[in-house]
């Protein structure tokens, strides 16, 4: 069933061919960031040895080349996520400073005592803090919606804790800890039907899920490129034409201006207004390399590959007596988190890595959840398109061997 020609894509990644501690390199680190294919290495490249320049001012031919591909990204984004216009696509340094530039622009100019915004119990810290330091400024409720023992949302409690003075909802599409999908379309219509608005962390999503912003009908979509295969520093923020046009400045300073006066200054139009100074060019450029190789392979291959992979390692992994898989959702994307009876994540860690298997341990910026599940944290592995059943094989393997070393 898998119609991936697997080898052949892990042969455009060259970090896959080095040696970890005396083995091959197996990547089962995902959720953190993925390793990027050769086209978008050189896409880079390409920039700072073909036509490094300055973007939107220069007349001269290496400036018209960089603004034209800084550009052309842009709109390869608004494909990638199905966004009514590229003025919505706002370049940012990540899913971090999409939120935080919601938070301090539309955030600060709505947002008023007794005002309520809901979060999940699942949120990344940076879905947490952003809206944290905006409720405690402006003496607005910070509301959580509950985690089921499954992993999943609670929707019978996010409905009641929907009220009129709910102003946002801001939840992830995608657990980073557990793999949850959430149900977000669900979200945002009763959100909306509350008179709130939605934003969606897409940091996990963007790189799994088939993204139609205006289907989903979120407000606001943030993601980070270094997740789908593209660089790290670059990033999306996708808003919705009014909102973007109606909300005050971020960033203060060159490019996002139309006329500047020591009196007054006007700002300049979507998307600039949000793009103060000298955006990262090179890497933005990249991205749209990123989108390309995710669109070469499609996303719908792709996915059933991760699914794959998925249930193979679920399977495996319950096998492993001592072994709790913490989040078992109905949906779940390509990430697996578990720990075992008696050992400590990080020593499970350490020994897999001697193995040249690299997973993620902790409570991955999810400090909150792993209160909730009682834990301090979890190993977790998580799934990219150039993974693979022996891969999956091997960790396995190496969870035995490290059990048997460390009880
Ligand atoms: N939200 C989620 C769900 C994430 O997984 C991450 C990255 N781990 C972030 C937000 C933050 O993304 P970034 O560090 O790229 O800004």
């Amino acid at each position: 069933t898998d119609r991936l020609d697997i080898t052949a894509i892990r042969l455009q990644f060259p970090i896959l061919s080095r040696m970890v501690k005396g083995r091959p390199l197996i990547y089962l680190d995902n959720a953190a960031t993925t390793q990027k294919p050769q086209a978008v290495i050189d896409a880079i490249s390409q920039y700072y040895c073909g036509y490094n320049a300055n973007i939107h001012r220069g007349i001269h031919t290496l400036a018209e080349e960089a603004t034209a591909a800084y550009e052309d990204s842009r709109t390869a984004l608004q494909e990638f996520i199905g966004a009514a216009s590229a003025d919505e696509i706002i370049f940012t340094r990540g899913t971090t400073e999409g939120i935080n530039l919601v938070a301090y622009t539309w955030g600060r100019a709505n947002i008023i005592a007794g005002d309520e915004i809901i979060i999940s119990e699942m949120e990344h810290h940076s879905n947490i803090v952003p809206w944290q330091i905006l409720c405690k400024e402006k003496g607005a409720e910070l509301k959580v919606i509950p985690v089921m023992d499954n992993g999943e949302l609670s929707m019978p409690a996010y409905l009641d804790l929907l009220t009129t003075r709910t102003k946002l909802v801001a939840v992830t599409q995608v657990s980073n800890a557990l793999g949850t999908v959430n149900p977000v379309k669900e979200i945002i219509r009763a959100a909306h039907r509350a008179g709130a608005l939605v934003l969606i962390d897409g940091a996990q999503s963007a790189v799994h899920l088939d993204i139609n912003v205006q289907d989903m009908d979120c407000d606001f979509f943030a993601f980070s490129g270094h997740k789908l295969y593209g660089p790290t520093g670059i990033g999306v923020l996708y808003g919705k034409k009014e909102l973007l046009n109606h909300m005050p400045v971020f960033h203060g300073g060159g490019e996002m201006i139309k006329e500047v006066t020591f009196a007054y200054t006007t700002y300049n139009e979507l998307p600039y207004k949000y793009e103060a100074g000298t955006p990262n060019i090179a890497d933005a450029i990249a991205l749209k390399s990123a989108i390309d190789f995710i669109k070469k392979h499609g996303r719908n291959q792709i996915r059933q590959h991760e699914a794959a992979l998925l249930s193979y390692a679920t399977e495996q992994l319950e096998a492993i007596p001592g072994l709790t898989i913490i989040g078992n959702a109905k949906e779940k994307a390509s990430v697996i988190s578990f720990i075992i009876k008696g050992l400590h994540p990080q020593d499970i860690g350490i020994l897999l890595d001697n193995q040249g298997i690299a997973v993620r341990t902790g409570h991955h910026c999810t400090q909150p959840l792993m209160k909730r599940f009682g834990i301090p944290g979890t190993v977790r592995a998580s799934f990219a398109v150039y993974n693979t059943t022996e891969e999956i094989d091997a960790l396995v393997a190496g969870l035995r061997k490290a059990i048997k070393m460390l009880s």
